[in-house]
């Protein structure tokens, strides 16, 4: 990644030698979902950052919230981490420090900077001011210490319902921020947690915990969103009011906002149960599963992700980048296979009947050095609906009657004419060939064609399911807000080279002049591949030139 803030902070850091030890990073999910693209920014980002400076990374679990996680999402999170190239050094789990932010929540009471409050939740929010007015300060505010520590400790044993007592932090109501007017630090709350199961009834908010989980870690840089920044004030404000020494410090940055696509885990999930996709695999999604699915490579996003960079304000990128990323990246991963999609019937009317024949069909037409792949080419063949014309448009040169193109590394042939049925539909296209014209034969090049179309020989093609994508979703002209697109997925009955048929689960391809393919991890079976396409073959996006 080129320099940007975050560099120049960590480099001025360890100029300074402001740590005793290497930078500390890490990367902290809720486990309330599966990961999306906008995670994985965050992901090259934090781990990225710490490989580049000698340091490390850790992968925690921001788990302090017992009501939203679930273990399924914890397992997807460490495969996806692993999956884009990653180790962290530590495997955390916020909820591990409920003890010690217990603690240290005892000892902001002890010094005078946290007291136990008896108003409701409703009351706080209707005294906590607003950007222009300041708030009320609670008539606990000044309690004796002893008393508050004795709430905080029936708190704890289960003395108090959900919402009867909270700790707050005492700092100032009259703060132009509202995140700094004595926000509640520990509440009550009778539930079940995943990793730490009844042993709690109080749990620390996120404001709260966040620092301490960064500080109990040793990390020395907290890169986080933008809509963190107003909170930076608290979080500074916990530590230096515990003296931590050597405390982290939070560096924001902002979102990645992708278009044509539906992000944040809560709306996925809305999509996910509503039934509209697969599941949060589904290859269209922008999770990190649904990505992998549809084929997207882990290089393919780091590279993205390096070249998007990071920066201080909001803005969305184009999905057409990420689609440049991966399809710069199968250029080199992936042979070419002969595939129609949309077929029609070409028929050779000079071609002896029941002959076959095998011509060698380059495995790649940019690299030479791939060799080339025996292909069964007979009298009648697959071609694509839109490589025939009856009336051609301007500037068109495939087939049209009485026009000559060159069949890919086979023969050139003639448009004759067509069948068609009752209801005057084409059912055929009829054509002759040139045999002297033959791929590789010295001379059958002389005669200037300019369309060379593909093909799959009739007699020997296998029959497979191909999934075309659309974008996911769409801006709503009035509200702005994605939605989801029902006709984002095509399911289609293609003609293949016979070869096709033994394609392996996750196995790549490249169809000739129709884009990258992948065989589904899910619905493939041994030699019954089902493909996704991955991206076409056309890019709407270029880099800047240096
Ligand atoms: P969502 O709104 O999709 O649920 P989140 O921010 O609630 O996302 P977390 O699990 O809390 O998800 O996030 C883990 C880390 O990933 C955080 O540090 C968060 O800032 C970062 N992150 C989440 N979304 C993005 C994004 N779109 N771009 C960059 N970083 C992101
Ligand atoms: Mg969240």
């Amino acid at each position: 990644m080129e320099n940007n803030f975050i560099y120049d902070i960590i480099e001025k850091d360890l100029e300074n030698h402001k740590y005793s030890h290497p930078i500390i990073t890490r990367f902290p999910p809720e486990p309330n979902g599966y990961l999306h693209i906008g995670h994985v920014k965050s992901i090259c980002l934090n781990f990225g950052t710490a490989l580049k400076y000698g340091g490390s990374c850790n992968l925690r679990y921001d788990d302090t919230n017992p009501v939203k996680e679930d273990e399924e999402f914890v397992g997807s999170i460490e495969n996806d981490v692993k999956w884009l190239g990653f180790e962290w050094a530590n495997l955390c789990y916020a909820s591990n420090y409920f003890g010690k932010m217990y603690e240290c929540c005892e000892e902001l009471i002890r010094r005078g900077k946290a007291y136990a409050c008896e108003m409701s939740p409703e009351e706080i929010k209707a005294n906590r001011g607003t950007l222009t007015e300041p708030g009320k300060e609670s008539p606990w505010r000044n309690r004796p210490i002893e008393e508050s520590l004795q709430i905080f400790h029936d708190m704890r044993d289960g003395k108090y319902k959900d919402g009867e007592r909270v700790i707050r932090a005492k700092i100032d109501m009259a703060s132009p921020n509202i995140n700094m007017r004595d926000p509640v630090i520990y509440r009550v709350l009778h539930a079940s947690h995943h990793n730490t199961g009844d042993q709690w009834c109080v749990y620390p908010m996120y404001d709260f915990a966040h620092p301490l989980e960064d500080a109990i870690e040793g990390v020395t840089h907290s890169i986080c969103t933008l809509e963190f920044e107003d909170h930076r004030p608290f979080y500074n404000w916990v530590l230096e009011s515990l003296d931590w020494p050597e405390a982290p410090q939070q560096i924001e940055f902002a979102k990645l906002n992708l278009s044509n696509t539906i992000m944040s885990k809560r709306n996925i999930k809305a999509l996910v149960a509503s039934g509209a996709v697969e599941g949060w695999d589904d290859p269209r999604l922008c999770t990190i599963a649904g990505m992998r699915r549809r084929g997207y490579t882990p290089e393919a996003l780091r590279a993205f992700c390096d070249a998007i960079g990071v920066a201080k304000a909001n803005s969305q990128i184009g999905m057409e980048q990420l689609e440049f990323f991966v399809r710069d990246d199968l250029k080199t991963k992936t042979v070419s296979r002969m595939v129609v999609l949309h077929p029609l019937k070409l028929i050779i009317d000079n071609y002896p009947e029941g002959k076959s024949e095998l011509l060698p069909i380059e495995n790649d037409p940019n690299r030479p050095e791939l060799g080339t792949r025996e292909v069964s080419f007979g009298r009648e063949l697959w071609i694509e609906q839109e490589d025939f014309m009856e009336v051609p448009a301007k500037k068109y040169f495939r087939l049209y009657p009485g026009n000559e193109v060159r069949l890919k590394g086979a023969y050139f042939v003639t448009c004759t004419g067509v069948d068609k049925d009752a209801e005057g539909n084409i059912t055929a296209v009829h054509c002759t060939y040139d045999p002297e014209t033959k791929s590789g034969t010295p001379g059958a090049d002389s005669r200037k064609v300019k369309g060379t179309i593909h093909w799959v020989d009739a007699a020997t093609a296998v029959e497979l399911p191909v999934r075309e994508y659309g974008y996911l979703a769409y801006p709503n002209e009035e509200t702005g807000r994605n939605e989801f697109d029902p006709n984002s997925r095509t399911d289609l009955s293609v003609k293949a080279e016979a070869s096709l048929k033994d394609a392996e689960a996750g196995e790549r391809f490249q169809f000739f002049r129709n884009g990258y393919y992948i065989a589904d991890s899910v619905l493939s079976k041994p030699g019954a591949p089902v493909f996704n396409q991955i991206v076409g073959l056309k890019s709407s996006w270029k880099p800047e030139a240096k």
